[in-house]
């Protein structure tokens, strides 16, 4: 049996290898754990009561916006309900919590895409977190369909699009197996006429070269999952101090043991260590 050293659980690091097959790593303090040579194996993570905010460090008895403390979910913009919902953008008005980090991280290009995780959905993210947001999102297919400016447009192309698909993944739909594939890019042809009007809406105010339509082939990706569950029940570090099981595969920030799931990324600044094999 070996154990990794005590340290602060950060969300898995998912990479797609040459086969479109996702590798994943734990961090767990300044070790990088391979998950992937551990499926098929029993495996326990063991909580030791103790969570550092990750931007402070500061010991903290609850985990806030997964992994911080109570000041600093309450005073960072990556914290505020407009990165949940980047159509509120409020940096105009002036009351962005730290507006460097707003013009850094929201005025920048993002991605509108389409994507097939508990079934066909939209979605948004920067230009840098792809293909690291789908990864993160359990979709097997993915297509990118708009680059636009800023956050706050991608928010609202997102929101003219979620009337008509969704914007949401059911996680429990997601981990229970893989959908059919989707024709993504008949799904595209068949929504952008849908917003014309807001499209031009759009490019009236921010500008005709804001809004770029795309012709990006689908990317698939493949999860590291040997058997799906068929009922699933969520494991949580806050009711058992251990968890641990037959890992039976990862699909987005989840573990798929025997005994049920656990997501990664809710326990993000968690102190565990990892028994294995
Ligand atoms: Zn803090």
């Amino acid at each position: 049996m070996a154990t990794t050293e005590l340290g602060a659980l950060r969300k898995m690091q998912g990479q797609l290898n040459t086969q479109g097959r996702v590798e994943y790593h734990l961090p767990i303090g300044e070790q990088l754990l391979p998950m992937n040579a551990l499926i098929g194996k029993n495996i326990s993570l063991n909580f030791n009561g103790i969570i550092n905010c990750q931007h402070c460090g500061k010991r903290t008895k609850k985990s806030y916006s997964q992994g911080f403390c109570f000041p600093c979910m309450q005073k960072l913009a990556q914290c505020d309900m407009c990165i949940l919902k980047p159509e509120t953008c409020h940096y105009e008005q002036g009351t962005c919590r730290e507006p460097q980090w707003g013009e850094q991280h929201c005025f920048t290009d993002h991605y509108v895409y389409l994507a097939n995780t508990s079934g066909l959905k939209v979605g948004i993210t920067r230009h840098t977190q792809l293909p690291i947001r789908w990864i993160d999102q359990g979709a097997t297919q993915a297509l990118p369909i708009f680059k636009v400016s800023t956050r706050l447009q991608s928010g609202l192309v997102e929101i003219a699009l979620a009337e008509f698909i969704s914007d949401k993944t059911n996680w429990r739909a997601m981990l229970k197996g893989s959908n059919d594939d989707i024709d993504l890019v008949a799904s595209a042809q068949q929504l952008i006429p849908q917003i014309a009007t807001k499209l031009a809406e759009l490019k009236l105010t921010y500008g005709e070269d804001a809004i770029q339509v795309l012709n990006h082939d689908i990317v698939t990706i493949k999860f590291p999952v040997t058997k799906y569950l068929t009922k699933i029940s969520s494991l949580n570090f806050d009711k058992t101090a251990t968890v641990s099981g037959l890992l039976l595969g990862i699909k987005g920030q989840y573990l798929i043991f025997d005994s049920g799931v656990i997501n990664i990324r809710k326990f993000t600044s968690y102190n565990i260590n990892v028994d294995y094999n």
